[in-house]
């Protein structure tokens, strides 16, 4: 098989790993220097899949071969798919040379678990040594570890890899003993934990360096010795949805947990997609894509706006998010009784609860409220959805109106149906 066949293989097998965003690592330059690549993004091509995932990044996996039986997954060892197998060279030259074609800003690399994870694990953190140390390569490193590696080899991955992460693949540890039994949810816990403690003694060993007043010899420039990163832009995890019957607020527990327990950067949710040759243990058809919207909309709510996970989901739905309607109206809709807002007066907390109202207007509300008592016309300059904001808010010229309240308020402010296509779910 030659190494177009390989690469079409390989990545197309990664295809289902949601994790790829490439955000919040350190600033990398080539310029004046001798290295290879740049972690910033101008120049560089951003492209998208046709299910509009980002591929900027060269995603693509060492190999599928794998000697797991994860139900869920295209490449476990009882698949009837091609399987291909990179070696560490092809993997390098291939990043390099779709840098130098400004097709990719970095490299995602992911793997089936072959011989021992271990043995992978070396194979991966190989990669992204010979990038770094043989190539200089100073582009963005994303290395999916295996949660069964030693300890060592995890903290060597975290020295070249911009973001590392582990999948915790389901959303509770039932979830993955019926559907991935060979994998253990406690070791990859344990892993993750090992990633939080090194990621937060790098941070504390670069404020400990910065605070340290520099000495000089006589003659000699003063400089700083840097401390050691370690995967600087953090690590995140995948979560399947709908590949068992969790229902939405058990999932964001879960993340609720990784989160605050091992201070992940993200977690991704990835629409469960039914596989050739699928166990019955599998549901026959993937859930609703807007599932997935919904959960990235309350995951942003956990981290950006104050709301914790057990308000999010209604406590009348069974355990799920509406889908109709994004889960801060649907919040908001659900406690009538804490609104209008009065947007002259109310703290941030409660700013940031007004349906329609981002974390950016909320600020320059803030802002512009200290000069001066805010009408609508105010609302109008920042852009928000003022259909939206409007029934709950205060303002110096406005009070909404009454006949807004209740089931009238919830059908008028749900987005109007769409005529579904004729293949659509
Ligand atoms: S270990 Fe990973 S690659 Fe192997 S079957 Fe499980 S999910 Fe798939």
């Amino acid at each position: 098989m030659d190494l177009q066949q390989k690469l079409a293989v390989l990545a197309d097998a990664a295809k289902y790993d949601a994790s790829c965003a490439s955000s919040g690592t350190s600033q990398r330059s080539s310029v004046g220097g001798r290295g290879i690549g740049s972690t910033e993004g101008s120049g560089i091509c951003h492209s998208y899949a046709p299910d509009g995932r980002c591929i900027s990044l060269l995603k693509i996996l060492l190999t599928n071969f794998c000697q797991y039986d994860c139900l869920y997954c295209v490449n476990r060892v009882t698949s009837n798919v091609q399987r291909a197998r990179f070696t560490v060279d092809e993997v390098v030259a291939l990043t390099l040379d779709f840098y130098r074609r400004n097709c990719i800003e970095g490299l995602f690399l992911s793997s089936g678990i072959i011989q021992s994870p271990d043995y992978t694990m070396e194979q991966v953190v190989e990669v992204a040594r010979v990038l770094r140390e043989v190539h200089d390569f100073r582009g963005y490193i994303h290395l999916k570890t295996i949660p069964d590696a030693s300890p060592e080899l995890l903290q060597k991955a975290g020295r070249y890899a911009d973001r590392l992460s582990i999948n915790i693949e389901l959303p509770t540890l039932q979830g993955l003993e019926a559907l991935a039994p060979e994998k253990d949810g406690t070791a990859i816990r344990r892993s993750m934990a090992r990633l939080a403690v090194h990621i937060d003694d790098a941070k504390g060993a670069a404020r400990d360096s910065a605070a340290t007043s520099i000495v000089s010899m006589p003659k000699a420039t003063p400089k700083r010795a840097k401390a050691p990163k370690f995967a600087p832009a953090g690590q995140s995890t995948q979560m399947i949805v709908g590949a068992d019957a969790t229902d939405d607020a058990t999932i964001l527990s879960t993340s609720a947990n990784l989160y605050g327990a091992y201070r992940l950067r993200r977690v991704y949710y990835s629409a469960f997609s039914p596989i050739p040759d699928a166990s019955s243990a599998l549901p026959l058809k993937a859930p609703p894509m807007v599932r997935e919207h919904r959960l990235y909309q309350a995951d942003w709510l956990m981290r950006f706006y104050g709301f914790s996970h057990d308000e999010i989901v209604p406590t009348t739905q069974g355990g799920m998010l509406a889908l109709d309607v994004d889960p801060k109206l649907a919040w908001a809709l659900a406690h009538r009784e804490r609104f209008p807002v009065d947007l002259n007066a109310a703290p941030r907390e409660m700013l940031l609860r007004v349906p329609g109202l981002g974390v950016k207007a909320v600020d320059r509300l803030l802002i512009a409220r200290r000069v001066r008592r805010l009408g609508s016309s105010d609302l109008s300059r920042l852009h928000v959805p003022l259909k939206k904001v409007m029934p709950f808010v205060v303002l110096a010229d406005h009070r909404p109106a009454r006949a807004l309240d209740g089931d009238r308020l919830a059908a008028q402010l749900r987005p109007s149906p769409v005529q579904a296509a004729l293949f659509d779910n």
